[in-house]
């Protein structure tokens, strides 16, 4: 499965949070910095040989953007999710480009680093729609909460920070857009695709129309790796290793694994549903459907993890 020029093809999945704080709280001087010194590693392992693809997360970049809708809303039309992960993966994809293109620069590995606007297949009949469980956006009080509620929306209690909306996070069914980042990445392209588990798509009669759900990034970066015949899926976040036991006396930190012990660590809940869940999932299906090798690692040691020596790493 590498690359037709016999390369490896490596799919980088970042942490929303390498970006902002998870409340949003960052200068755009403070974001930019942040993608800066993510792109460092990105760019050692782009000089190591690889050919990458990155994706993002956007948490907090459309947290930030709902708090504009609301805050503007008797003034500017409220957009919805999609607009709003769309807007993420141009300003989080430029900031990408700049950053990395300097980064490669300086270790005499120049080369063109491209953002690509992806859509993401889901199903209208997704039982996410019916149960809308994912948060978005910050903690906010009752009263306000009903007011979105009126128009719709669906809020939720989260106990004593407050409420906060909860949207569909349906399963991605295909990456739309995998053809343009494939070509750009043929054609020597540093690729950012499907940033945010890109914008959610569903088909019907006329074609294509965007939907308020946000896709969950990991398990579509596991989809793009597929269908771009990566060799390798490396999950970056801001834990060495995805633990057994997290949080209790007997934590075990997983080097090595498989398809077959992550799933049973899965299915004992070992791995929440909002953080680490997503991510052993991806990792999971990536091998599972013939990918070579997928870790989750520390951001700052996806080089040592694309050759197995870092984080929890699954191999065929
Ligand atoms: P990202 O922004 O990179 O997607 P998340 O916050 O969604 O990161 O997920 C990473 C977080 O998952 C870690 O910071 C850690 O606190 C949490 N976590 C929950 N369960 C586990 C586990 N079993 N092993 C490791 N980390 C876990
Ligand atoms: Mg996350």
């Amino acid at each position: 499965m590498s690359g037709d020029d016999g390369g490896e093809r490596v799919l980088v999945a970042l942490g929303g949070n390498a970006m902002t704080a998870p409340d949003g709280s960052a200068t755009p001087a403070a974001q930019a910095a942040a993608v800066e010194g993510a792109m460092r590693p990105v760019a050692a392992l782009v000089a190591a040989g690889a050919r990458v693809v990155l994706t993002h997360g956007n948490g907090p970049q459309v947290g930030n953007l709902l708090i504009k809708n609301q805050l503007a809303a008797a003034v500017v039309p409220p957009v919805p999710l999609d607009w709003c992960g769309a807007q993420t993966q141009a300003t989080v994809g430029m900031l990408i480009m700049n950053a990395l293109e300097r980064a490669l620069a300086a270790l005499d590995a120049a080369r063109p680093v491209s953002a690509v606007v992806t859509r993401t297949l889901v199903d209208a009949s997704d039982p996410g729609f019916a149960d809308p469980a994912k948060p978005v956006g910050r903690y906010f009080p009752e009263a306000e909460a009903r007011r979105f509620m009126a128009v719709g929306q669906v809020w939720r209690r989260f106990g004593a920070r407050g409420w906060r909306r909860v949207v569909a996070s349906p399963e991605p069914l295909e990456i739309l857009d995998a053809g343009a980042a494939r070509a750009l990445l043929d054609a020597g392209h540093v690729v950012v695709a499907a940033g945010g588990g890109g914008a959610p798509v569903v088909r019907d009669g006329a074609g294509l129309r965007g939907v308020e759900a946000v896709v969950d990034k990991d398990l579509a970066a596991q989809l793009l790796a597929r269908r771009l015949g990566a060799t390798t899926l490396l999950i970056a976040t801001d834990v060495e290793h995805a633990v057994a036991g997290y949080g209790t006396p007997e934590a075990r930190p997983l080097r090595r694994t498989t398809v077959a012990e992550l799933g049973a660590l899965a299915a004992a809940g070992h791995f929440p549903g909002g953080s680490m869940g997503p991510k052993v999932e991806a990792v999971r299906r990536f091998v599972a459907a013939g990918g070579r090798r997928a870790a989750i690692t520390r951001a700052d040691e996806i080089e040592a993890a694309g050759r197995g020596e870092a984080g929890t790493v699954v191999e065929a």
